[in-house]
């Protein structure tokens, strides 16, 4: 029998190699429920509420992840960031793909919980190129973007040990069709 289940697919990347860029170009090549995170950093101009994140305060965050709303959380730059459990499992099973952009500790607790997950790290072209793109972005300056490019070597080195599939994000388009092709071979067709 086919598995009509939706892929549960976990984009991880440092921040600036273009996430945001990918996920938002392979959305419209392919149909993608995107999953709403928690946060307890503060909302970058721009970002909506609901939309982009559920900004919520600490103590909220303490409770969804006590009381296992959470699919997974972990902390990064100092704020709390959790994935609401119970819409990836409804989209996954009516069969809707489901794409959760978040950072390694998080991929790798939803690919203990959930093995057939697809795990996808984008990798940048180049360290410097990294940084030409995080400061161009324009958002993340001074101290934050340094902390950010620190823990790069080591994401990167986590990545290549841990996850399914890595993707160079040199071109947009390259990236996206081999992305296309990873989800391509990974749906399940066990007919
Ligand atoms: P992330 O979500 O990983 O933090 P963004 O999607 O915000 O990264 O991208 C960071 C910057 O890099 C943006 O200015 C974006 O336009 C640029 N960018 C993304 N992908 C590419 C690419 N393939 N080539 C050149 N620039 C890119
Ligand atoms: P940013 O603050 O730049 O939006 O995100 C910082 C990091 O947190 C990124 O690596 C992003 O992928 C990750 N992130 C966003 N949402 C979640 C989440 O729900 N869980 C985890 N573990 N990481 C997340």
């Amino acid at each position: 029998m086919p598995d009509d289940s939706g892929l549960l697919i976990v984009m991880s990347g440092p921040s600036g190699v273009g996430k945001s860029t990918v996920i938002g170009r392979l959305a419209e090549r392919h149909p993608l429920e995107f999953s709403v995170s928690v946060t307890t950093r503060e909302p970058r101009p721009g970002e909506v509420d609901g939309t982009h994140y559920r900004f919520i305060d600490e103590s909220t965050y303490a409770a969804m992840a006590e009381a296992g709303d959470l699919l997974e959380w972990a902390r990064y730059g100092g704020h709390g960031y959790g994935t609401p459990a119970a819409p990836v499992w409804e989209a996954v099973a009516a069969g809707r793909d489901v794409l959760l952009d978040i950072e390694n500790d998080g991929a790798m607790q939803v690919k203990g919980r959930f093995p057939a997950a697809v795990t996808i790290f984008l990798l940048p072209p180049g360290d410097d190129e990294l940084r030409a793109r995080l400061e161009g972005r324009g958002d993340t300056t001074g101290v934050d973007l340094e902390r950010r490019l620190a823990v790069v070597a080591e994401q990167v080195a986590h990545a290549r040990a841990n996850y399914d599939w890595l993707v160079v994000n040199d071109d947009l388009e390259r990236a996206v069709d081999e992305i296309l092709r990873i989800l391509t071979v990974s749906r399940r067709i066990d007919a």
